[in-house]
């Protein structure tokens, strides 16, 4: 990781946000390292814009308190929290140059023209934008608008940088190659990130730690390794990764088996001693290039997904039955 003395720590601690006819947020704890990425992944609605408007100051707390480099900020406002800060919609001003947007924040900052100039170009640098100064928002594409609001959120070099789901309107290409440049910007400017997505594999690309948001709640907080390997919660399972769910007899826990952990057999004799069982139908097999996936649909009606180097030449379009098994160790169960 980066220098992590350039970026700030931020704790939220038993942070609540009360909206007359709904809970945004109830009672959430967390701790960004100084230098992180942390990555607020989670469906629409789960409260994950609503944590960053809080660390940002837009919006008031019901209960809990936010801290920034160790210093508690009720009563600190917006300007006076240095963040940069990146939205999804890029908020260009349409009739100022790149050079003049990315200045902009350095204007209110009151610093001399030439210095602020020069740190607009270097931050223009670290965005991918060299070249592109004397350009107006509209001669740009999405990607590049994306970068001068990255830019413009770096110029003055905050310690924290706050992007709620600023790749979100970009085509798939363009998000994932912008990925991998944020990561690198991450690495180079060494400021604490905290990035918002509903996007699973956006979550894992880029992320040092990902926090898992649920109806308003932090299910979980770990790296992908950690997640992807011992969710904590089903929900968390099924949020990241794909998995095969399969209810335990005792009705109240489920165990989680990743695609690469299952695996299939023409029949129960060829399942290695002291390893579950479980007919199958194999709904479709799909070749992948490194391997196969097949689609598996549980007694219960559940669909899952295995794994597979090999084709299995066994299964046969008319009798596609096979057995599931896998490595108990390998499959956590968790609370249905
Ligand atoms: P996310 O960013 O994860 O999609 P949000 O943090 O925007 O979710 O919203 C969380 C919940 O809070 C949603 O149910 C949303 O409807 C509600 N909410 C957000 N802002 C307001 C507001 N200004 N007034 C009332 N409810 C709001
Ligand atoms: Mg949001």
């Amino acid at each position: 990781m980066a220098d992590s003395t350039r970026g700030a720590g931020i704790r939220l601690d038993g942070v609540s946000k009360h909206y007359p006819k709904s809970i945004a947020l109830d009672n959430v704890s967390l701790d960004v390292k100084a230098g992180e990425f942390m990555t607020f992944l989670g469906p629409s609605g789960s409260g994950k814009t609503t944590t960053l408007n809080l660390i940002a100051g837009f919006t008031e707390l019901t209960t809990g308190s936010v801290t920034i480099d160790g210093k508690l900020m009720d009563n600190v406002p917006v300007h006076k929290r240095e963040l940069g800060i990146v939205f999804q919609h890029y908020a260009l001003f349409p009739h100022l140059t790149v050079l003049d947007n990315v200045t902009f924040p350095l204007g209110r900052r009151r610093v001399p023209k030439a210095k602020a100039k020069e740190l607009a170009l270097a931050a223009l640098a670290t965005a991918g934008l060299k070249g592109y100064e004397d350009r107006f928002p509209k001669e740009l594409s999405g990607g590049q608008q994306q970068r001068v609001a990255l830019a413009r959120a770096l110029v003055f070099e905050p310690r924290v940088l706050l992007l709620d789901e600023p790749l979100g309107a970009l085509d798939k290409k363009l998000r994932e190659q912008l990925q991998l440049e944020l990561r690198r910007v991450h690495q180079e400017v060494g400021r604490t990130f905290v990035f918002v997505t509903h996007d699973q594999e956006e979550a894992l690309t880029l992320s040092d730690r990902i926090a898992v948001f649920n109806e308003g709640r932090i299910e979980q907080v770990g790296t992908a390794q950690d997640l992807y390997e011992r969710p904590a919660s089903r929900f968390v399972a099924e949020f990241i990764g794909e998995s095969t769910v399969i209810e335990n007899a005792d009705n109240s826990t489920v165990t989680v088996v990743r695609p690469e952990r299952g695996e299939l057999y023409a029949d129960e004799n060829q399942v290695p001693a002291g390893q579950p069982a479980i007919r199958v139908h194999v709904r479709q097999a799909i070749y992948l290039g490194s391997g196969w996936k097949f689609e598996i649909v549980l007694p219960g009606g559940e669909v899952g997904v295995v794994r597979s180097n090999s084709q299995l030449n066994w299964l046969s379009g008319d009798n596609s039955t096979a057995v599931l098994s896998w490595n108990p160790a390998l499959a956590p169960s968790l609370a249905a």
